[in-house]
């Protein structure tokens, strides 16, 4: 039976400097502290199954640089299979992020290899990703890479999961009308539907133009207010966890890794879903991003 889950997207080294107050113009400021973490949204989506326990294959590119080896031993200690992690001449992707004291933040992302992610990459690993149960998608890769993608889990009946983040305006919904599932948050749902998303009704009216052009489940994050998930014959609005939240960043990540783990696992979309608003919700209660992901142990004691 397929159980695998197949992550085709982006992985990035975070470069953070803790600033005391964000650099003028042409000025040199020393920062106090620095730390390096690995991310991306294709990273931390599969680093969540994997570390809830699913068999991961991650297809990505890296640079020629120390970043690659970073990356590609952090996939490794969290069990995620990295046959199909690529090599490419130039840098990985990176993300310096300045950081002040009052948790102001400004960060560029160089893309780097990830821009190299080809359909030709799916091709080299269909026979992986053929035995898996689910095709997991961000947008941090070209468009066309990701239309391949979802091409390719039709063609071969394999369920795609498509997180239209970053907003990307350009995205052709008609190229990705087959796909399972599609979970952006209220920012994307709005820029992918021109539509408004300020109360429950036009969130509803936004994710049936998604549910018109043949997408079969539309869930849309809202950060602290939960989740919306329809998939036009049923509709449900799913409140969130009561936390005490420190740090946001990649919660989204969290809620789709382990949604994708617990679907391929039971097949249970609310059930998936009420528990990935959990996992989502616990994360925000610790700092970072990979680091605030709780592992199977934790996972399985807190929500059995
Ligand atoms: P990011 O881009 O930071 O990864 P996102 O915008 O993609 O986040 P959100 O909608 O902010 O994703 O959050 C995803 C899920 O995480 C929410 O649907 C919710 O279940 C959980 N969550 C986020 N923020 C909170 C919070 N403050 N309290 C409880 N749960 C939260």
């Amino acid at each position: 039976m397929k159980m695998g889950i197949a992550v085709i997207g982006s992985n990035m080294v975070d470069l953070i400097s803790y600033i005391t107050r964000m650099p003028e113009e042409g000025e040199t400021i020393e920062a106090p502290d620095f730390q390096m973490g690995c991310g991306g949204k294709g990273a931390n989506q599969a680093i969540v199954s994997a570390r809830l326990g699913s068999e991961v294959v991650m297809v990505t590119r890296v640079g020629d640089d120390l970043f690659a080896e970073n990356t590609i031993r952090n996939f490794s200690e969290n069990g995620i299979d990295t046959t199909h992690v690529l090599r490419t001449e130039g840098s990985s992707g990176v993300a310096p992020i300045f950081v002040d004291q009052q948790s102001h933040n400004s960060i560029i992302i160089v893309k780097g290899a990830n821009n190299q992610l080809s359909a030709e990459d799916i091709e080299s690993a269909a026979e992986r990703i053929k035995g898996c149960k689910l095709i997991v998608l961000q947008l941090e890769v070209p468009l066309e890479t990701v239309y391949a993608a979802v091409e390719f889990g039709e063609k071969h009946g394999i369920p795609v999961l498509l997180n239209p983040a970053p907003a990307a305006p350009d995205l052709v919904l008609d190229r990705v009308k087959t796909c399972e599932f599609i979970v952006p948050n209220e920012t994307e749902l709005s820029l992918l539907t021109g539509m408004p998303v300020d109360t429950q009704n036009d969130i509803r009216n936004a994710s049936a133009v998604l549910l018109n052009v043949g997408i079969k489940n539309v869930i849309v994050t809202l950060g602290s207010r939960g989740v919306y998930w329809t998939n036009g014959e049923t509709e449900e609005f799913f409140g969130p966890s009561l936390v005490q939240a420190r740090d946001t960043t990649g919660a989204g990540d969290a809620f789709i890794g382990c949604f994708s783990h617990m679907w391929v696992k039971t097949g249970d979309i609310a059930k998936s879903l009420q528990t990935a608003g959990l996992y989502a919700g616990d994360s925000v209660t610790r700092l970072g991003t990979q680091t605030s992901y709780a592992d199977a142990l934790d996972f399985q004691s807190r929500y059995p």
